[in-house]
């Protein structure tokens, strides 16, 4: 491992080197996974395991002619080009074959969590114009519920099961004869541009209503930052990110980037009630050698017993999604003996700040801005802020990424307001150090103005985090007649704690130790759980409201 090491390039020579052509006609389902079949007949994609323990194996070979299959069925039921698909399911390996399908055929996918409810679906198809819905028969109900009202939802198609309406894909795949793997030769339907609209991404709604997110196709070639340099893939690796088929994450680190890259992605298909230790075992078992997942994952993950787990194989793991505490990092050091490399990006891109294997990691910082992407940090007017100020983060729009999505769909306000001054602003505020390395202080609304301070709510839980009471931290603004606000932290404790007085006064001397006391927390409230999105972020808007809603009645008496 050392030797490896040594040999990659330094941060330096990635930024001055490390370039990716664009070429003007693009399609990852022909360009890599049809590429692969034909290079390497044999080269494994996709190890595939459920919670019962059953194991599928695909290669690319079987990929190719399984999403050949898959486009004939769409094809059949009148999707082409530019026509646009939701994808409603698990992390079943069909998502993987349609996902492909959908790609070659030039339709427009929009990836959907099964954790959708009949009216978060409805605002989605609405909005999105989706013509077509892919799901399963456990969620056809669903899409019953609120079909009528969904007037472009023209074929909908279950990946098992038979129902009335539904398009069925064992059936299409055998009756009346075996579905062809080779694709019926449309005009047109093999060339897509690198600028044509690849897929819709919602974002999390972690800050509101989800937004809809296009990415072009070249988006995935952007992934090879995300896969090669920072999760540090080679063709022989066997790499696990945890995120549910939904989100932009799995965009990240479960199709795109990997597979450029040739490596083998590891899928562990959750459905039911999930235990994060439950991929520990995983982990051992299959050899993983890179591992990513979202600090709320690791967090559960250094509760267990790390060392019981032979992890020999793992070889580099990495963060991304939310502010990663330094005990967390801490923790998982101590019990597995790898550190963690944080990256920073979002649905509308892809890693676009984060620590490289070979760069020395500072932890709590996100890392430095990656190769091809020019990074600022702005005031509020548009100009640069000094080393160790608050600024906006901005990215420079000339030349443009590859990766960086195309604009918000119908909203032409967001996009103005995202897009401004030959910069793309992500709606967070960071600082750069003297090193150039990045730390996140909060998104543009979390900033807690006090008594004249200003407080990034990361550095606050993080001072908490070092409590060995506390499991998990929010904290956010409380009004307050006097200070206008005051710092104020919803906990969640460690199984074993109780929430007393003297506790709380013991968790505010700790955090007035670790950080400037003007932070610490005034108030305290122990909770049983912090509210999350479906994808698991902490959701401190909501929070805020609560607060403010107390107060609002509080004054009202
Ligand atoms: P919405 O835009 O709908 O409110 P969201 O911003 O949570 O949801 P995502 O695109 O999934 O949707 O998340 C991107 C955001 O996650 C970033 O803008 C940033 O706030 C946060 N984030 C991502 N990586 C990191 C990181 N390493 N450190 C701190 N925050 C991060
Ligand atoms: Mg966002």
């Amino acid at each position: 491992m050392a030797d490896e090491e040594q040999n990659l390039p330094s941060y330096e020579d990635l930024c001055a080197n490390f370039t990716i052509n664009v070429p003007e006609y693009y399609n990852f389902g022909f360009d890599v996974i049809d590429a692969w079949a034909k290079k390497d007949r044999n080269k494994l994609a996709m190890i595939w395991v459920d919670q019962k323990g059953n194991e599928k194996k695909y290669t690319f070979f079987d990929l190719m002619r399984l999403s050949n299959q898959a486009v004939n069925i769409c094809l059949k039921y009148g999707i082409k080009k530019g026509d646009r698909v939701m994808l409603m399911l698990p992390r079943t390996p069909e998502w993987w074959i349609f996902t492909i399908a959908l790609i070659k055929l030039g339709a427009v996918y929009c990836p959907a969590t099964t954790m959708l409810t009949p009216k978060d679906l409805k605002y989605r198809i609405q909005a999105a114009d989706i013509r077509m819905i892919i799901t399963m028969a456990e969620h056809a109900d669903k899409v019953e519920e609120i079909r009528e009202e969904c007037p472009t939802l023209a074929v909908r198609l279950m990946i098992d099961g038979v129902r009335d309406g539904w398009v069925s894909y064992p059936v299409e795949l055998d009756y009346p004869a075996p579905c062809s793997h080779k694709l019926v030769n449309l005009p047109g339907m093999h060339r897509t541009k690198a600028t044509d609209p690849l897929l819709i991404f919602f974002t999390s709604g972690t800050t509101g209503e989800p937004k809809m997110v296009v990415h072009a196709h070249s988006y995935p070639l952007g992934h090879l930052v995300t896969a090669q340099l920072w999760h540090d893939l080679r063709p022989n690796d066997l790499h696990l990110t945890i995120s549910d088929t939904g989100w932009g994450k799995s965009a990240w680190g479960k199709l795109f980037g990997q597979w450029i890259v040739g490596a083998c992605i590891f899928v562990y298909d959750i459905r039911g009630r999930f235990h994060a230790t439950e991929i520990l075992p995983l982990l051992e078992r299959y050899g993983v050698t890179t591992f990513c997942c979202p600090p709320t994952i690791y967090r559960m993950l250094i509760l267990a017993d790390l060392d019981k787990f032979d992890l020999a194989d793992l070889r580099h793991c990495c963060s991304a999604g939310e502010a990663l505490n330094p005990e967390v990092i801490r923790a998982w050091e101590e019990g597995t003996g790898r550190t963690i490399y944080e990256g920073y990006g979002q649905t509308e891109t892809v890693l676009c700040i984060g620590t490289l294997p070979g760069m020395k990691t500072k932890p709590g910082s996100m890392g430095r801005p990656m190769p091809g992407w020019q990074i600022e940090l702005h005031d509020d007017d548009g100009n640069p802020v000094g080393i160790g100020d608050e600024g906006r983060i901005g990215i420079r729009l000339d030349p443009r990424p590859v990766g960086l999505f195309s604009g918000y769909l119908d909203n032409g306000e967001e996009n103005h307001k995202v897009f401004s001054n030959g910069f793309y602003y992500t709606g967070d505020k960071a600082y750069m150090d003297e090193d150039g390395y990045f730390w996140f202080i909060g998104r543009d609304d979390d900033v807690i103005k006090s008594s004249g301070y200003r407080i990034g709510p990361f550095e606050v839980e993080s001072a908490l985090m070092e409590h060995p009471a506390v499991q998990e931290a929010a904290v956010v603004g409380s009004p307050d007649v006097l200070r206008g606000l005051v710092v104020k932290a919803f906990i969640v404790l460690k199984p074993g704690y109780r929430p007393t007085e003297s506790l709380v006064k013991d968790i505010q001397k700790q955090v007035k130790q670790v950080t400037a006391p003007y932070k610490y927390p005034r108030l305290i409230e122990f909770v049983e759980s912090l509210p999350k999105t479906i994808s698991g972020k902490i959701k401190r808007y909501e929070l805020r409201e609560l607060e403010m809603k107390r107060f609002m009645d509080n004054n009202s008496r």
